[in-house]
């Protein structure tokens, strides 16, 4: 991920750093290469225009092209920008703070990690935190999804609620708060149903989730490999339900990095894990200043 739009930024970061003085029109030149490079690389359209605008009003700034090392200093506000785009400095971290079972909601489209997500997730909170977890799919639509969440929570260590065939997704999520609470569970993570597309019954149903189960989190799972299409899927969802964060799966992937620096932006919300892979611990907290570090190499 990121490998071409690293190298395309390396190659302009390159000839700026090789001058010694700069003059407005090279920052102008630069920044135009490197619109170039964010849109090759699936970056949403609004999202470059801004970062763009706000990197060429800093760095043609005066204190920057008469500074000893201009190419330095344009090259640090770039870095500075990724990291304010990719969510700032802070990593967004979970929030658990609500009476247990704290409930966290995942929700997306069929396909974009959302079950292996849930497991990584449950098993995180369980060997990180210490947290009891109780694991619930209401996917009622793809045949055996229900059983899969079942299987990787055996294979995490982490109990799921028992199936009952049959079950529509709200009468599932009663029966999942009230066996959370029986069992004293401290997270109590809600697997819901995805499409292939965002359409209203879906949004209708976890509208109708959210409302039994009142979850402290709401993360969207997003596959990183799906482009724009990550960012009108996001759209969609952020403006039916509140979202309190995002999760990129397929980080593993040769993704052009797109949806990771659009997402922020789209949704308003922190990217808070990504997926690195299918087994279940390649889970990582998003670090926004170190997926700008690795973009500029
Ligand atoms: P769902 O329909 O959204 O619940 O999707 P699944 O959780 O079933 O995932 C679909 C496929 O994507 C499975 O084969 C997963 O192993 C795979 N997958 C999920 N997350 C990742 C990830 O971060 N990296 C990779 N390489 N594969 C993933």
């Amino acid at each position: 991920m990121f490998d071409s739009l690293s190298d395309r930024l390396g190659g302009v970061f390159d000839k700026l750093r090789g001058r010694g003085a700069l003059k407005e029109q090279d920052v102008r030149d630069a920044m135009r290469e490197v619109r170039i490079a964010l849109l090759e690389a699936d970056v949403a359209l609004p999202v470059v225009r801004r970062f763009i605008d706000q990197v060429t009003e800093k760095a043609i700034g005066h204190d920057v092209l008469r500074s000893v090392t201009p190419g330095q200093q344009v090259v640090k506000i770039v870095n500075d920008a990724l990291i304010e785009t990719l969510g700032g400095e802070t990593t967004a971290e979970l929030d658990l703070n609500a009476a247990p079972p704290v409930v966290i909601m995942m929700v997306g489209l069929q396909g974009s990690g959302k079950t292996t997500s849930t497991a990584k997730l449950g098993k995180m909170l369980k060997d990180k935190q210490g947290k009891k977890v109780l694991l619930a799919s209401l996917d009622v639509n793809r045949p055996a999804a229900q059983e899969q969440l079942k299987v990787l929570g055996e294979q995490v260590g982490v109990g799921t609620l028992p199936i009952i065939p049959g079950q529509q997704p709200t009468e599932i999520a009663t029966r999942a708060m009230q066996a959370a609470k029986l069992q004293a569970v401290d997270v109590l993570l809600l697997d819901t149903a995805g499409r292939l597309h965002v359409d209203q019954q879906l949004m209708d149903e976890m509208k109708a989730v959210a409302a039994i189960s009142t979850p402290r989190e709401t993360l969207l799972v997003v596959d990183s490999l799906s482009g724009q299409d990550a960012v009108n899927v996001a759209q969609s969802f952020s403006g039916q339900v509140d979202l309190s964060g995002v999760i990129l799966t397929r980080m593993d992937g040769d993704a052009r990095g797109g949806a990771a620096l659009s997402m922020r932006a789209v949704t308003g919300k922190p990217i808070k894990f990504a997926g690195t892979g299918e087994k279940m611990d390649a889970l990582e907290v998003f670090h926004p200043s170190r997926v700008a570090n690795r973009i500029l190499g």
